[in-house]
């Protein structure tokens, strides 16, 4: 029997509605929203390292915070190792809790997800507490000392009594990185985990999470807005532009032969270690429309330096752009 997948998000949206003024709410005005994910569906298979990538505000974090349940969707279906995370769902349901045991999240900011009054090993020992795992206290002393020694920080037992206040950046990042593993979880998902800090530590933090990988075998999500440390790591690419995945392929072909414009303009001014190997550089024109109220057709029409006219009819699928953008768009216009 072939296993399931590690994760299955279908169709997945999700909507912020925007508080009414006075006057619309009197007037009865429809309610907008801000489409923050809109229509997203990827598969991530154990083991594989799946980075989402995009600007700020395309919803790749909306979607990390849904997978793991911090937001409710609004439609779609995620299923976690053939299991939906929906109660309402027809197949097998998984719930909040289990979910959270076997799926842990790494935040953005090692500064603000740790509890400034607690000790290191308080902050580590929380989820066994909190999902009344190991109560030996012996036990619980071992699991902590595991977890932070794998997350590198050695000798362990000297950061026991410490408070995060007492730790580099780098080091309450490795905190962050052992709490989430100490209930060794299947998958992580890690959102923007090096953006705050400083060149020199990113690369020991990049290299902590692929190594916990190997050893592991987790799955991971992981998301940014840096195509440089995606380069190091990841099995698959997930381009996002305004809610949407507008190109998924493996690593090495996204990177070195991307089809979707926005690919192109994005891998186009990141950074590269040779500046011979620099490609053009592609300026977008234009903000990042509003996810309130998306342009007409494809979204990115507006910014896109190959649009034509039908662009601004029609809204092209994923799957319409996976072999050939050009060829998807004349297709379109045909
Ligand atoms: Fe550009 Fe048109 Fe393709 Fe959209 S469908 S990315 S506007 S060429």
């Amino acid at each position: 029997m072939t296993q399931a997948p590690m994760l299955e998000v279908r169709g997945l949206y999700k909507y912020f509605p925007v508080h009414q003024a006075f006057l619309d709410s009197l007037m009865r005005r429809p309610h907008s929203n801000v489409k923050a994910v809109d229509d997203v569906s990827f598969t991530l298979a154990r083991g594989e390292v799946l980075a989402v990538v995009g600007e700020s505000g395309c919803g790749k974090t909306t979607i990390a915070r849904t997978l793991i349940g911090l937001e409710t969707l609004t439609k779609g279906e995620i299923v976690f190792d053939g299991k939906s995370v929906n109660e309402r769902s027809q197949q097998p349901h998984i719930g909040l809790k289990q979910l959270r045991k076997r799926a842990q999240m790494i935040f953005q900011d090692p500064y603000e997800s740790l509890n400034p009054r607690s000790t290191i090993f308080e902050i580590v020992a929380e989820p066994l507490v909190v999902h009344g795992l190991i109560k030996d206290r012996q036990e619980r002393i071992t699991a902590v000392r595991t977890a932070l020694e794998d997350a590198g920080l050695r000798p362990a037992d000297d950061y026991f009594t410490r408070y995060p206040h007492e730790l580099s950046g780098g080091q309450r990042q490795r905190v962050v990185i052992a709490s989430a593993m100490v209930l060794q979880p299947e998958l992580l998902i890690a959102d923007e985990p090096v953006s705050m800090l400083d060149v020199s530590i990113r690369a020991e933090i990049l290299n902590l999470l692929r190594d916990l990988r190997e050893k592991r075998g987790i799955s991971i999500v992981f998301i940014t807005h840096d195509l440089s440390t995606v380069a190091y790591f990841a099995d698959r690419i997930a381009v996002m532009y305004l809610g949407r995945i507008v190109e998924i392929g493996p690593a090495r072909e996204v990177l070195q032969s991307p089809q979707h414009p926005y690919t192109k303009a994005l891998i186009s001014v990141a950074p590269v270690p040779n500046p011979r190997l620099r490609r053009e550089r592609v300026i977008l024109q234009g903000e990042t429309p509003n996810p309130i109220n998306l342009p007409s057709g494809c979204r990115f029409h507006p910014r896109c330096p190959v649009a034509i006219d039908i662009c601004k009819e029609n809204d092209p699928q994923l799957k319409e752009l996976t072999q050939s953008h050009q060829a998807a768009c004349l297709l379109l216009s045909k």
